[in-house]
C-alpha cells in the first residue's frame, strides 16, 4: 500500500469509544492495514471505517462504530504514544524521535531544533504518518505537548490546531 490508498468518507468522526466513551478520530484503512498486527487483522471484516482512542488508560486502541469490531494496543504493532509513559517511546514514528530526546534537548538548548526539523521534513513530503502513527495523522500536536511537558506546563489544554503540518 502507498500513498494514495483510497480514504473511505469520515461519517463518524468523533466516535465516542465504546470501552472509555471519549471522542476518537477516525484513521484510514492504510493505518489499519499498516499497524494492526497479521493476527488480529486477520478477523477483522474489513480495514475501512476505524476510529483511534487516544484515552491514556483505554486499551482499545480502534473500534470500528458500525460493526462493533475493537483493536486492543496489544494488537498493534508499535507501542502507542498516548497510551504510555516510558520516556523511550517514539512521538515521531516517521523520523523516529522519542520522548526523552525531545525533552532532553529542549532542556539543554531551550528550543526544540527537533520539531523544526520533522516540520521541514513533512513540508517536502518526507512523512509517511498514515503508515506509521497509530493515530493515522502527524505527531505535531504531540511533539508540542511533550515539549510543554518539559518546560514544567501540564496544565495548558492540548492544542492540535493549527500545528499540524500535513493535514
Ligand atoms: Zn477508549
Amino acid at each position: 500500500m502507498h500513498k494514495s490508498f483510497s480514504i473511505s468518507p469520515v461519517v463518524n468522526r468523533e466516535a465516542a469509544c465504546p470501552r472509555c466513551g471519549q471522542k476518537s478520530r477516525s484513521v484510514s484503512p492504510a493505518t489499519i492495514g499498516s499497524l494492526v498486527t497479521p493476527a488480529a487483522r486477520a478477523r477483522l471484516r474489513s480495514l475501512a471505517g476505524f476510529q483511534f482512542c487516544a484515552t491514556p488508560k483505554c486499551d482499545v486502541t480502534y473500534f470500528h462504530p458500525a460493526n462493533g469490531e475493537t483493536v486492543m494496543a496489544a494488537e498493534v504493532s508499535v507501542p502507542i504514544f498516548q497510551k504510555g509513559t516510558g520516556q523511550e517511546r517514539l512521538v515521531c514514528y516517521c523520523f523516529g524521535y522519542t520522548v526523552e530526546e525531545i525533552q532532553r534537548e529542549f532542556r539543554t538548548t531551550g528550543i526544540s531544533q527537533i520539531a523544526t526539523d520533522i516540520k521541514t521534513k513533512c513540508t517536502q513530503g518526507l512523512d509517511d504518518c498514515a503508515h506509521t502513527n497509530p493515530q493515522g495523522s502527524c505527531c505535531l500536536g504531540n511533539i508540542q505537548r511533550v515539549i510543554r511537558e518539559a518546560a514544567g506546563d501540564n496544565q495548558s489544554p492540548p492544542s492540535d490546531a493549527g500545528s499540524c503540518c500535513c493535514q
